[in-house]
């Protein structure tokens, strides 16, 4: 099996089992984003990824335990193939526990809840959701072609049908005048949605991006590690979402986070006040991706 072009996990895929059913994403617009610009867009032909299975249950079918569908956004693909392809994971890796994959929130709420209900059965135990803010603004700015009602009308649509839902965001999207804006609102969104899991990266723009001259011609600013902490305080004092696991331990991040919502949230809040006095963020030579 051969890969096409770089292949992009979230970190907690590290181990998994990774089959190429799309190539790229199929918005690839958003401002800050490079991984698949380098790639048209297509849904990879049913007999190329049945192959690559084949392959992979020839040669490791005993050590799969988790399988993740890449690239951009998976669950775009028609719901009859991916069912076979579920089916297929179910049927030839017996030790599989968990198939997941990345989905926009188009690619939910496009889909019927019998289709989500039944792709579920099949195996699709979570969907990756990258939401990046709850502001419509900064959702606008950034070409994320979707709006936060979308974003959590798919939320609640994946947990209505049993798939769990992954939520990503980004801290310091709205610039240092929209933080208190983006921090507001992505808990809000959160709280909405109410994930399984919920993660906050840091905003890192790399070269060749819109965001990139944007920053480089004084329109947008990133926000220093001190106000990074402050948004993400903003942000954690107006979370209600019981029971929801937070990760901020990518690293991109300042200070590393992790918790399980509400309980931990006073504990998270002061090991942030802790960081910020003494100072001890992660260095930038640490944070480069
Ligand atoms: S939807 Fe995701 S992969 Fe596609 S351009 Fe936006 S951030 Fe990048």
């Amino acid at each position: 099996m051969v890969y096409e072009g770089d292949v992009y996990r979230p970190p907690s895929e590290a181990h998994s089992l990774i089959i190429q059913v799309t190539i790229g994403c199929s918005h690839n617009t958003c401002t800050f984003c490079y991984m698949y610009t380098d790639k048209r867009f297509r849904i990879r032909k049913r007999e190329e990824i049945l192959q690559d299975l084949e392959e992979c249950s020839r040669l490791y079918k005993n050590y799969v335990r988790r399988v993740f569908f890449a690239d951009g956004d998976a669950l775009i693909v028609r719901t009859e193939l991916l069912l076979e392809l579920l089916e297929y994971v179910r049927t030839h890796f017996p030790y599989a526990e968990r198939v997941t994959a990345y989905g926009t929130a188009s690619d939910v709420l496009r889909k019927s809840e019998d289709e989500l209900k039944a792709l579920r059965a099949a195996g699709l135990t979570m969907v990756y959701l990258g939401a990046e803010s709850g502001d419509d603004d900064i959702l606008l700015h950034i070409k994320k072609g979707q709006t936060a009602q979308e974003l959590i009308d798919a939320g609640q649509k994946l947990k209505r049908c049993g798939i769990q839902t992954s939520v990503t965001l980004i801290s310091g999207l709205g610039g240092p005048e929209g933080m208190e804006r983006h921090a507001l609102a992505s808990a809000r969104l959160i709280n909405e949605m109410n994930p399984e899991y919920a993660s906050i990266l840091s905003l890192q723009v790399p070269e060749n991006t819109p965001m990139a001259q944007e920053i480089a011609c004084g329109e947008m600013r990133l926000l220093t590690a001190d106000e990074t902490v402050d948004e993400t305080e903003i942000f954690l004092r107006a979370i209600d979402s019981p029971g929801t696991v937070f990760r901020s331990n990518h690293a991109s991040n300042y200070v590393a986070l992790a918790g399980t919502f509400n309980q931990d949230i006073p504990a998270m809040l002061a090991q942030l006040e802790e960081a910020k006095k003494r100072r001890q963020y992660r260095p930038d030579w640490m944070r480069a991706l």
